[in-house]
């Protein structure tokens, strides 16, 4: 009866539809406490705020909150549960500003503190390892998991060893499904992701067993940093809610992501280590930064960046292993310009590279420019989208650059290169993602595609005049 009057309501039947009343019934699962907290997912979705709700927060709950069974609410009451239940929300935004400037230690010392047993640690086997150090120091109970792949390297293992060890802890390790593995490998090869990239196996190796070990928690903790990848990685905040993947109570807002280390640079997590004496992956000592899966990991060299040592063979902006893919702009993925275009055709975003030492190349100029077999200078060209944030990041440093390269033989372009154009570029400019650099020689008609993250001014020169 109360369950009719519930989802007579406009508002609440929203929330709980016929798919969850079906799933609920199937499972034989319902209870008042999973009631009231689809009411406090109703309340946030309709108001656009987070909706997930600590495990500690229940015995604090006012038990005036969760509906009796059998009770039939009338509006002015479902109004006052509504109120009662949105008190006890966490706004995860406001929070994330408000440790903006926490250390690791308090960011994890309150992700431990609201989730207790329903929070666990990611742990890649690489320097991560940082988060248990930080997460022993808080000297709370603390969960670790891992992805086993089937594919990481020997001293991975034996660092998963030595950390269980040292922390008296069993990390929990979640394998990929056999019959998917199988599947795959049989019909692809064991390498297939250098041939059709790393997303296939990623996802059945990685974000399958990943979506499974999330989807018991309502939280969790990465070693995601900010300067990991200038690419993908460059707007994280200390704590989310996570845009992918679903926790316990399942649906959108249903789980938190903590990234406690995400304003920290990669050389203060090694001086971390070192003073509190952290077990580390040996492979770190052979040249390896950031550790993966043994056939996509390789060790990068000094001034290289670390994510250049993972899917080295693909785009920047695509190295993501589906973990944290929340990371990547809709419109960096897609590179189709939609955002930057209303309907009748109107550019709803600024034009950037504007600078008298920018040629700004139309399509057939830049048809012209690749036809040239012999040209009297070299160029560098960008192809970008006005929309894009990682072609706006570099406009300053491709603005100095041409700047730089003015009057010495070198013309430095752009070519806007979404909406209509995007097919053309991606079939005769190597268009992979926005942004691509092309160098023209002087006597050919190849270009040579930039391969690195690295847009800073220094670099780009230095890739020139390696070239010209
Ligand atoms: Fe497969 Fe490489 Fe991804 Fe590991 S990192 S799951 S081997 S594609």
């Amino acid at each position: 009866m109360a369950f009719a009057a519930v989802t007579s309501s406009t508002s609440m039947s929203t929330s709980f539809s016929s798919f969850e009343q079906t799933k609920v019934s199937q499972l034989g699962l319902y209870q008042p406490l999973d009631r009231a907290q689809s009411l406090s997912t109703v309340i946030n979705v309709s108001r656009k705020r987070v909706a997930v709700k600590p495990l500690n927060a229940q015995p604090k709950r006012n038990d005036s909150v969760v509906v009796a069974a059998s009770t039939v609410l009338s509006p002015g009451e479902i109004a006052e549960v509504v109120e009662k239940v949105e008190v006890e929300v966490e706004d995860y935004e406001k929070l994330a500003k408000d440790l903006e400037n926490a250390s690791p230690l308090e960011i994890m010392d309150k992700a431990l503190e609201k989730f207790g047993n329903d929070i666990a640690i990611a742990f890649s086997g690489a320097e991560d390892v940082a988060l248990i150090e930080y997460a022993h120091l808080t000297g709370r109970p603390f969960r670790v998991f891992s992805l086993d792949t089937g594919r990481l390297n020997p001293e991975t293992y034996q660092l998963f060893d030595a950390v269980e060890k040292q922390y008296g802890i069993h990390i929990e390790y979640m394998f990929p499904d056999a019959v998917e593995v199988q599947a795959l490998v049989r019909t692809k090869g064991l390498f297939s992701f250098y041939e059709d990239g790393h997303q296939e196996c990623c996802r059945v190796r990685k974000v399958r067993p990943l979506r499974r070990a999330l989807k018991g928690l309502r939280a969790w903790v990465t070693g995601q940093r900010k300067d990991q990848s200038p690419g993908t990685r460059s707007e994280i905040p200390v704590v989310q809610v996570d845009p992918v993947f679903e926790g316990l109570e399942g649906g959108p807002g249903s789980l938190v992501k903590w990234n406690p280390v995400a304003n920290v640079q990669g050389t203060d997590i090694w001086k971390f280590l070192r003073a509190m004496n952290v077990p580390v992956n040996s492979l770190h000592a052979q040249g390896y930064i950031s550790i993966g899966c043994e056939p996509c990991t390789r060790p990068v060299l000094p001034g290289q960046h670390e994510r250049e040592g993972r899917w080295w063979w693909e785009d920047a902006t695509a190295k993501e292993c589906g973990l944290h893919k929340g990371n990547i702009k809709e419109e960096n993925v897609n590179g189709n310009g939609t955002g930057a275009v209303k309907a009748n055709g109107e550019a709803t975003v600024t034009d950037i590279f504007n600078s008298q030492h920018v040629v700004s190349l139309s399509r057939q100029g830049i048809e012209n420019l690749i036809k040239l077999e012999d040209r009297k200078e070299t160029w560098l060209v960008v192809l970008y989208a006005p929309w894009c944030q990682f072609c706006q990041a570099m406009e300053g440093s491709y603005m100095e650059l041409a700047e730089k390269l003015a009057g010495t033989g070198v013309k430095v372009a752009k070519f806007q290169a979404d909406g209509d154009q995007k097919a053309f570029a991606q079939k005769e400019l190597q268009l992979g993602s926005f942004p691509t650099i092309l160098f023209y020689p002087k006597h050919s008609s190849r270009a040579v595609k930039y391969p690195s993250e690295k847009r800073d001014v220094e670099s780009l020169l230095a890739f020139v005049n390696a070239l010209r």
